[in-house]
């Protein structure tokens, strides 16, 4: 093919075009380094290492690193980077939790299991989805166009308890934002001091919306009272530290502000925090179950 420099051109604006026009993830994909958020440490072996739109969580569990999710493909150099600012190595991540099969948080699976042999922890039935229905994990029309299913090495179900290192992690089944979503419980500790850690997988309503429901063939919508289920199911759990899947969820970045503006003040331990977020989750469905 010989064209000439014009055409040349068409078809680069064309790709352009096609590329960022009506897609709300272009600015994301083509510039992730403007999400970029500095690693800090939430409590003890506990550190953010997500970005300003995705929350990943490192802990360090004396044996090895733990990663809970990993955020978009294209965000996976932001988490490279912010596991290296924390002070760590990312070739130390031994183990890979996610809390649920969306696309905009499995991005660094493969990656991480490629280059360092990760071993990868799924819920049993978000495994399933991404290898029977891995369109559900949004990966063909968020315009994540390189995302893949990747191996799940562990499948987690309801009530089980696994020690990473110096951690065990009991685990929650709390489907209802996923079939898989999975809730998890866990101590942190700073010297002498322990924080029982809370979290709750996914609260997006998306995947509740009748059309959505129906394609899956819930036409009864039955997901919604099963996810009102399982924020009751957790509701009473103890818990110091509520940590969020997407930072909005517990104003991540305006507690670390706050820390940063107020040293040795800590925002993150509050023993209510995960109750209040059940409760306002809860009330918010029963409005669209009301609707219906
Ligand atoms: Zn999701």
């Amino acid at each position: 093919m010989n064209l000439d420099f014009e055409t040349n051109y068409n078809i680069y604006m064309e790709h352009q075009r096609k590329l960022t026009e009506g897609n709300p993830y272009a600015d994301f994909a083509i510039h992730p380094g403007k999400y970029y958020e500095h690693p800090f440490r939430i409590f003890g072996n506990l550190w953010y290492v997500g970005n300003k739109t995705v929350c990943c969580h490192l802990l360090d569990t004396g044996d090895g690193l733990l990663l809970f999710d990993s955020a978009a493909y294209e965000q996976a150099p932001l988490l490279i980077q912010a596991i290296w600012e924390a002070g760590f190595n990312p070739a130390d991540v031994r183990w890979m939790i996610h809390a649920h099969a969306h696309v905009d948080h499995i991005g660094g699976a493969m990656l991480f299991s490629d280059m360092f042999g990760t071993k990868q922890y799924l819920g049993a039935p978000d495994a399933k989805m991404m290898r029977e229905h891995p369109g559900k994990t949004f990966i063909y029309d968020s315009h994540f166009d390189f995302t893949q299913p990747y191996h799940v090495d562990v499948e987690i179900n309801d009530g089980d308890a696994l020690t990473f290192g110096n951690t065990t992690i009991h685990f929650v089944l709390v489907p209802g934002h996923t079939e898989g979503c999975l809730c998890s419980f866990f101590d942190v500790t700073d010297g002498t001091q322990t924080k029982r850690v809370g979290y709750f997988g996914g609260y997006g309503f998306i995947t509740l919306d009748k059309d959505y429901l129906t394609y899956c063939g819930d036409s009864e919508l039955k997901m919604r009272q099963t996810f009102m289920s399982s924020l009751k199911k957790v509701r009473n759990e103890p818990v110091d530290i509520l940590i969020g899947n997407h930072p909005i969820d517990n104003d991540t970045l305006g507690k670390h502000a706050y820390m940063q503006e107020h040293p040795g003040e800590n925002p993150f331990i509050d023993s209510t925090a995960f109750q209040r977020k059940m409760d306002d989750v809860a009330k918010r469905l029963q409005k669209l179950l009301d609707e219906n």
